[in-house]
């Protein structure tokens, strides 16, 4: 979040119209996955011409503002399209909150003809049609990096709302909403007989996240973190872009408190760097073993299969074992 909000706009400003320019529109990107990017669309009278200026303002020096400032002169015929498409008709303002959505939102004002304020979270609203192509022509002269930003936005117009909503915070009570909002009929059912088949073989809490295993052809690993009281954060490393039946047969192993514990290990070897990456303070996270690897889980969420031994010692020590100390057996057999 940006702590200096209000007056570094004003700064822009007054910055830009010293230079000449005359202010038609801005597009404020918000915490818009993370970023916080001012655009405008600016008339300079005396040039007789459109510029389009962009400021990322999470990497902005205020007190060299011109350095930080970027902008492109834009051509004749692109800029009469814009001035023409925002002025063909006067739309009326348009606020769109949606409190599902933390953060992503998008500020723009027109100052064609009236002030007007078009705000929403995330998507383009279907009824803000018109800012389609003016959008559009502005990112085309915006870094390629920023197009992301405009396919996320145009997302409800393709239909692809839910690949973006995927991996991003939403509003869900893991122990009492209803799955049918998440999970269609099939994925419920197949997540239901994962949970049943005891195919969550490792479910645990680790602070604010559930990590979990789920067995299968590949094994899944799904992470639930709470984001905050009302929001989470669902992921799993299936090939699935959305949310899956592991997902929701974790939630069911959850709710029914069928939880198991990871094994715990620490590396005991030299050569820390490779593992460093793994750490969960001083242990990493273990759903078994595979031949003469031993299966940890990244901080970052993705599976790690490490070498047991390095020059026929063992280099793990096991801190937390299952019952029957399998692991530790395991390790001990290896080395002997
Ligand atoms: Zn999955």
């Amino acid at each position: 979040m940006l702590k200096k909000d209000s007056n570094i706009f004003e700064k822009i400003n007054k910055y830009l119209t010293k230079k000449g320019h005359e202010m038609c529109l801005s597009i404020y990107l918000k915490d818009y996955n993370s970023n916080n990017i001012y655009i405008r669309f600016d008339y300079v009278s005396k040039l007789s011409v459109y510029k389009i200026v962009w400021v990322d303002l999470n990497f902005l020096d205020e007190k060299h503002l011109e350095d930080y400032i970027s902008m492109q002169m834009v051509t004749k015929f692109l800029s009469l399209k814009i001035v023409e498409k925002m002025t063909e008709k006067e739309y009326e303002n348009s606020y769109s909150y949606n409190d599902e959505i933390i953060g992503d939102r998008v500020e723009i004002l027109s100052y064609f003809q009236n002030i007007h304020e078009y705000i929403f979270d995330r998507f383009l609203p279907l009824e803000l049609d018109f800012l389609i192509d003016p959008l559009a022509m502005i990112f085309s002269y915006l870094p390629r990096s920023m197009e992301v930003f405009l396919n996320e936005i145009f997302a409800k117009f393709d239909h692809q709302e839910d690949k973006y909503n995927y991996l991003k915070p939403i509003k869900f009570d893991l122990f009492k909403d209803d799955l049918n909002k998440l999970f269609d009929y099939n994925l419920r059912q197949a997540g239901e007989k994962d949970f049943q088949n005891d195919k969550v073989s490792f479910l645990e809490k680790i602070d604010n996240r559930y990590v979990a295993i789920v067995d299968g052809k590949t094994v899944s690993l799904v992470i639930i973190e709470l984001i905050d009281d009302e929001h989470i954060l669902m992921w799993c490393n299936c090939k699935c872009d959305t949310y899956c039946k592991h997902i929701c047969s974790v939630i069911k192993a959850i709710r029914n408190k069928k939880f198991n514990n990871f094994y715990k290990v620490s590396y005991t070897g030299q050569e820390k760097s490779l593992l460093d990456k793994v750490t969960v303070g001083n242990f990493y996270l273990c759903f078994g073993v595979d031949g003469d690897k031993i299966l940890l889980i990244t901080s970052q969420g993705t599976i790690f299969p490490a070498h047991i031994m390095h020059k026929n010692k063992c280099v793990f020590e096991v801190i937390e074992d299952d019952d029957d100390c399998s692991l530790s057996k395991y390790l001990k057999e290896l080395s002997e």
